[in-house]
């Protein structure tokens, strides 16, 4: 049963090793993600803005359409005002002017609105752009640097993974999923048993039990925490001296 030990202790090691390697190959990809959703939130956001400006750009152009062509009508009926003949008309269409002089007062005041909008965005836009920019920049390099990390695990994953098959088939076919069983449950299988002591659990081992350990006629768990127990040499020497 010795020769199963050191397989167990074996395979421990490289299972401990895998799992390393798949934290790797789930969290790379994952921080991978994060940084391309954070870029892609930034993108939206400018484009947003972008669409806003757009809009804000499409005012200012209507307002400013309408201001001209209302200075013309203002400008048309001045000149009507000279033609005119009768009071009545003539203060009809003085008050059409000053209707449309005060239409317009408003639109102007709405033009500087959407004028400071503009200004107000174009900023906003021009500084998320070179913040992206930059952010684009710092990312790719740290992507890079991760997908190249990423690559290195691939690369070691596999033959790892055919190492452990290799060594499980190595390992009786009843000891192997009570390997599997412990090993996932705790990250570790084996336990040292010293002084009739379990050192994955301290609890005490009792006398008989131990001295099934340290002969390893079959393979013994500790009767608390269930990892599979070895000894170390000395221990087993000076049991041997004592007994
Ligand atoms: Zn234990």
């Amino acid at each position: 049963m010795k020769d199963q030990i050191v397989v167990i202790d074996e395979l421990q090691r490289i299972d401990t090793e895998l799992s390393e390697l798949e934290v790797h190959l789930k969290e790379y990809p994952e921080r991978i993600s994060e940084f391309e959703h954070e870029l892609e939130t930034s993108r939206n956001t400018l484009s947003e803005l972008k669409t806003q400006l757009e809009q804000f750009n499409e005012n200012k152009t209507k307002l400013e359409q309408e201001l001209a062509s209302n200075e013309e009508t203002i400008k048309k009926s001045e000149q009507k005002l000279f033609d005119i003949k009768t009071h009545k008309e003539y203060a009809a269409l003085q008050k059409e002017i000053s209707d449309t002089k005060r239409t317009n007062s408003e639109l102007e005041e709405n033009l500087i609105d959407e004028m400071e909008k503009i200004e107000g965005i174009e900023s906003k836009i021009s500084e998320l752009e070179e913040e992206l920019s930059a952010k684009e920049e710092e990312y790719k390099e740290k992507i890079d640097e991760i997908k190249e990390k990423l690559e290195e695990v691939k690369v070691q994953y596999t033959p790892k993974k055919a190492e452990k098959e290799n060594i499980a088939s190595k390992i009786s076919p009843e000891i192997l999923p009570v390997y599997e069983k412990i090993m996932k449950r705790d990250g570790t299988a084996l336990a040292l048993a010293k002084n009739e002591i379990c050192t994955g659990c301290h609890m005490n081992i009792p006398p008989q039990l131990f001295n099934e350990v340290l002969t390893l006629s079959r393979i013994i768990q500790c009767p608390s925490c269930k990892k599979i127990l070895y000894c170390e040499e000395e221990e087993k020497q000076s049991e041997a001296q004592t007994a």
